[in-house]
């Protein structure tokens, strides 16, 4: 049985004071929910990570980084390594998230080597993948995800590829109101998972947990958890609002 679970992905928002507001009322308001039944995580912005990590130390929301360097440490001018992000208390981190692929110009054998340095360095990638809204258009959605699985996970051993969530957000859908209808969602999460099956083996496609993400809000995070392969919600926009983001955490759960 997969656990439920919901990750916060606050992007470039927030700042000192509403970082640390936002992680005490997701706390405070998701005290019932248990990491015995259900994974959650917010994933602030680098610089408040420590200070939101703190907050939720006596909680069972994890945090994760939006972003990771592939080297351990070095003349890498700007950039963060897996073990400092352990450093300051994450446990995830977003792997390809489609900001990067698509504004930042992320391509596929980059995001292979920062889940992997992820990984060796003990934190849990979300690896995310998805389809533009010309690719789907074209019928190419999974010729798409085909592509971004099997190089961001190339070379991975069964044992490491254990420690990676996916998350399927079909990039039409992010932050653009337009949520993928659950079957579609299905459809994909489905097609991911016999994927998973046919480059590993059949045990690791049922645990590995397959995310959606793409304009989740309350009122359809329901629906799109009914469906048998939808085993959480990656939530942008909504989760920069504790009420809006509790409301799907129990949707969720
Ligand atoms: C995201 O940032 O991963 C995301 C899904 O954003 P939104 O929920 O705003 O569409």
């Amino acid at each position: 049985m997969r656990k439920p679970f919901v990750a916060g992905n606050w992007k470039m928002n927030t700042d000192n004071h509403t970082s640390l507001e936002l992680a005490k009322r997701i706390a405070s308001g998701s005290r019932e929910i248990t990491s015995h039944n259900a994974s959650i995580a917010v994933c602030p912005p680098f610089i408040y990570l420590q200070s939101v990590a703190k907050v939720l130390s006596a909680s069972d929301i994890a945090v994760g980084a939006q972003d990771v360097y592939f080297e351990s440490k070095g003349a890498f001018t700007g950039e963060i390594s897996p073990l400092m992000l352990k450093d300051v208390g994450c446990t995830y981190v977003l792997c390809g998230h489609s900001e990067r692929r698509h504004v930042i110009g992320e391509m596929d054998e980059l995001i292979n080597k920062k889940v992997t340095a992820a990984i060796s360095g003990g934190l849990l990638p979300i690896l995310c993948v998805g389809e533009l809204l010309n690719e789907r258009d074209a019928g190419q959605t999974e010729q798409v995800i085909n592509r971004h699985i099997k190089k961001g996970l190339a070379g991975l051993s069964n044992e490491k590829v254990s420690a990676v969530t996916i998350a399927y957000e079909p990039v039409w859908a992010i932050g653009t109101g337009r949520t993928a209808t659950p079957q579609q969602a299905q459809e994909t999460h489905d097609f991911i998972r016999k994927l998973i099956a046919q480059m590993y083996n059949d045990t690791l496609a049922n645990e590995i947990r397959i995310l959606y993400g793409g304009s989740v809000k309350p009122d359809n995070a329901k629906d799109l958890m009914s469906r048998k392969d939808v085993d959480g919600l990656l939530v942008g926009g909504a989760s920069l609002n504790a009420d809006d983001f509790l409301a799907i955490i129990r949707a969720a759960v």
